[in-house]
Parts: C-alpha cells; structure tokens; sequence
C-alpha cells in the first residue's frame, strides 16, 4: 500500500554546491510539484524465477570454484562464496607496460574481476541478517588483502548494482570487486582534493564533513557510536547518502572488525530504511578508500560507501558541463529517508 502523497516544501533556490573534496558544482533545483513518492515511479521490482538463476548453484552453471566460501566448511550448506566472474571485464594475465599507439596510451587491462553471490535468491543486503551483511565486507577485506599482494594492481573497486538500472543483469544479489593496474579518475580526484584540503588547513576534509553533518543534525539518516549516514550536502542524485567509520580511517582493508561491524550497522539499517520508502528504486553502492598503490601516501584519506539511487537522467547540460542538477533538497531527502520528521 502506499501512502497519501505528502508535498514537500519547496526550497527557496536553485543553488550551485561545490564539493570540497572533487571540487565539482552541482546545482540543486528543485520542481515546486516535486513530491519524493515521485522518485518510486510506477514500476514494480521484476522479480527473475528461483528456477532459472544461474546463482543458485553457481558452479552448475558453469562458473569457477569458488575462492572464499562461508562457512569455510563444505560440509556444510554455503551462505555466500566468491567466484571468478564468468564474463571478467579485466585479464589476470599481461605485463602493465603502457605503449604508444599513433597519440594514444594503451595498456592491457590486466586485474581481477570477482563476483560474490549470498545463498537466498530474494534477500538483498538490507533482507540479510546482521551477521551475513557483515561477513559481506569481511569477504571483501579478505580478498582484498589477497589482490593486494600483486605489486601489478593499484586500486580495488568494491560495489553492488541492485536492479537492472544499476546495472545489474542478474537478479540474484551479488556484489563485484574489480581490482585494476591504474587508480581512476573519480578516486584521482578524491584523493588531490583531501590531499589539498589537508595542506591547507592540517585536518581531514572528511572528518570536517562528519563533524559538519553531525552538529547541523539536518541531513543525519542513522549514526551509532562507531559511525554515521547522511545525505550530502552537495548531492549528485536525489535521495543520495553516504556512510562513514567516524574514526579517521584511511584504508578499508585495515579496518578492524569491531568499527567494520558498525559501520555494516549503519548501511544495513539506512539501506532497509530506504527501501521501506523506494522498494522498487534501483541503486548502486560502492567503496571508496586510500588506493594499494603507494598506500601510507594517503594516510589523510577517510574511506567510506557511497549509495547512489538510479533517479537521475544525464541529459545534455550534465553530459555538456558534468553539473548534476539534483531535484530533491539533500535535507528533505534525509528526512524522507528516516520516516520522521526532525
Ligand atoms: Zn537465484
Ligand atoms: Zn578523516
């Protein structure tokens, strides 16, 4: 059932934002007929069959054997396990040399492209149970601790594509981690923008972001002791958020379980408050953090995850200018996300 539609107030702008970590402007505007039940659409979630799902027994389907299994036992009925992904977008054989061709740069696309499928067909990550949701990102540190040692690879992708806007082609929840021999462009910048913030004023922009959020208050969707979720100031989507250890932690792999597990906390949780709202709003989630490659270099960098929503459409001004406009005021999506006012 869905609720009555509520209007929202309307926000007495558009506004230009830049953010002070990728030094990108985005401008939020919104619709003054704009209500947040609009994002939902009216489409329901295609569910795939159970019968027909390549990951329901993935090596019977052709698949590799799995590289990480929980439980470790295999006597015992699996709750996730990590395999080779089928089609990898990436090779694990070549040399990373770069050689010319005509003006341009080549390199072959040498890495990992890995996939990790949970046991049940319909539970994404906010339906896991607390243990699993957090066993996920141990799997994720456990593999990337082991692609670490291959001096050839210099940053690890961790992500989740949930529903076919996001990307997915396969219903059945599964997260990937592509880890690749250069560090991209969105982490690049990252990077040089804290790398320049902690030049100029000797703290992490992150953890000024934190403290920032935490004392407005306006667009915090879930803390608990260890860390924290809002929506961004300077949003690129609608109903975007981000999750941070509110430790100053610079590296993902060497986050220690007691934080990982609250962090888990606050994902899961915001995640299942989320698609209590937008059941049917397909997302993407990933990490970001300090890169392998010349890792204590970035020891002001603060890893965190970053959920965006697949509401936006790039039309020409985004594809001419890279401005996102964002539709919904980052403190009515905050709110609309937690369920209740203040
Ligand atoms: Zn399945
Ligand atoms: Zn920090």
């Amino acid at each position: 059932m869905k609720e009555a539609p509520k209007k929202i107030n309307v926000v007495p702008f558009p506004e230009l934002r830049q953010d002070p970590v990728s030094g990108d402007w985005i401008l939020i505007s919104q619709k003054r007929s704009l209500r947040p039940d609009q994002f939902e659409g009216e489409e329901e979630r295609e569910i795939f069959p159970k019968k027909d799902c390549p990951f329901e027994d993935p090596q019977a389907s052709g698949n590799g054997p799995f590289m990480i299994r929980i439980p470790a036992d295999t006597r015992k009925e699996w709750t996730m396990q990590l395999i080779p992904n089928k089609y990898p977008a990436v090779s694990t054989y070549g040399k990373t040399s770069i050689e010319k061709y005509g003006p341009y740069q080549v390199a072959a696309a040498i890495g990992y492209h890995d996939v990790l499928i949970t046991r049940d067909h319909f539970n994404n990550f906010p339906k896991l149970s607390p243990a699993d949701a957090f066993n996920v990102f141990k799997v994720f540190q456990e593999r990337y601790l082991q692609v670490a040692r291959d001096r050839r690879i210099a940053y690890v992708s961790i992500f989740h594509n949930w529903g076919p806007k996001a990307g997915a082609s396969i219903f059945h929840p599964h997260y990937q981690i592509i880890s690749i021999p250069v560090i991209p462009s969105d982490v690049a910048h990252s990077l040089a923008g804290s790398t320049r913030f902690m030049k100029k004023n000797h703290r992490c922009v992150h953890c000024d972001l934190i403290s920032f959020e935490r004392k407005e208050k306006k667009r915090i969707i879930f803390e608990n002791e260890s860390a924290v979720a809002f929506t961004p100031f300077v949003s690129r989507e609608p109903l975007e958020f981000r999750v941070f250890p509110k430790k100053h932690l610079p590296y993902f792999e060497d986050t220690p379980d007691k934080e990982m597990k609250l962090v888990v906390q606050v994902l899961h949780k915001s995640l299942s408050l989320f698609e209590k709202k937008f059941r049917n709003v397909d997302y993407n989630f990933f990490i970001h953090t300090a890169p392998i490659k010349n890792k204590r270099k970035y020891g002001h960098y603060h890893w965190h995850i970053e959920i965006q929503p697949k509401i936006n459409i790039s039309a020409g001004f985004e594809l001419s200018t890279g401005i996102e406009i964002t539709a919904l005021d980052p403190n009515e999506a905050a709110m609309v996300i937690r369920g209740k006012k203040k």
